[in-house]
């Protein structure tokens, strides 16, 4: 199954099968920033931490409402290696597609005011038409919502011919959230093994599928990339490499960051110690 399946609910199945970065030359690039820390409070839960925010679609120029996060509110505890931000009570990734309800316009909540009229008419074209809205009605948004909403918006992003960049960071935002999917799927379930084997999968797909489009953005592309600068775009690709083993493009890069004259002291930190795993892996492999 392509990673774009699963449309079928907004009656976009037949975009199942389209070529993400059909247009791109691949080469390489990454993603993510962490913030500060807050105090934290008790007895939060995550429908506190979202509210309605109005919206007007750049598409169909109707208004529409959304649910986004609490500027300041989240908290921000901890991050992957690969930079996924970790908060408390929130997955806040969850929240960063918005979609209009009318014509299915959706993209990342950087990316969405940015629309061409050229790109508008691609989008009425290839996804207005057979667009079915089916906006969650909960107060949060379930993993299978959210994920259902990044689909929706890498399929926009493939249909309005999107920048490399752009599509590799919605592939990357939405392994993420199937990552946070898999971390909190009940084990009580009866198939808990099967569907944490699916998520693995498929962030494992995505994951790929984010390396590919940001080497692509590496060599088309400038700085800053989805906002972020040249020395976490190469550490989020070192990171990918090193997790799919291999080794010496992983190096490669951790020796860029670590002699680069603009990589940041925590950036340079964090080469430093990937290139520590790196190297246990190599002698690992060799004993
Ligand atoms: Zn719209």
């Amino acid at each position: 199954m392509g990673i774009l399946s699963g449309l079928e609910g907004f009656g976009l199945g037949g975009l199942a099968n389209a070529d993400i970065f059909g247009e791109d030359k691949p080469e390489q690039k990454p993603v993510k920033e962490k913030k500060e820390e807050e105090p934290k409070s008790q007895g939060v839960s995550e429908a506190d931490l979202i509210f309605s925010k109005g919206f007007t679609c750049p598409c169909c120029d109707h208004e529409f409402k959304s649910k986004t996060v609490k500027i300041g509110k989240a908290r921000l505890v901890d991050a992957d290696m690969d930079l996924r931000p970790k908060y408390d009570y929130i997955d806040s990734l969850k929240y960063d597609v918005i979609m209009c309800p009318y014509c299915g316009y959706a993209a990342l909540s950087r990316f969405f005011s940015n629309l061409t009229q050229a790109q508008a008419k691609l989008i009425k074209v290839n996804i207005s038409q057979a667009f079915q809205n089916s906006e969650a009605v909960g107060e949060i948004y379930t993993y299978d919502e959210a994920i259902e909403r990044y689909k929706l918006a890498l399929a926009n992003a493939v249909v309005k011919r999107a920048r490399a960049s752009e599509k590799a960071y919605i592939c990357l935002k939405l392994a993420w959230v199937i990552r946070g999917k898999g971390e909190n799927l009940d084990p009580e379930l009866s198939d808990y093994q099967s569907q944490l084997d699916a998520c693995k999968k498929e962030e494992e797909e995505l994951l790929h599928s984010a390396l590919d489009g940001f080497i692509a953005a590496r060599q088309t592309e400038t700085y800053p990339m989805c906002g972020m600068d040249e020395s976490t775009v190469d550490y989020m690709l070192a990171v990918f490499y090193y997790r799919f083993g291999q080794y010496e493009a992983s190096a490669k890069l951790v020796s860029g960051i670590l002699t680069s004259n603009t990589a940041n002291k925590r950036m340079k930190d964090k080469a430093r110690n990937l290139k520590d795993e790196i190297v246990a892996s190599i002698k690992g492999r060799k004993s």
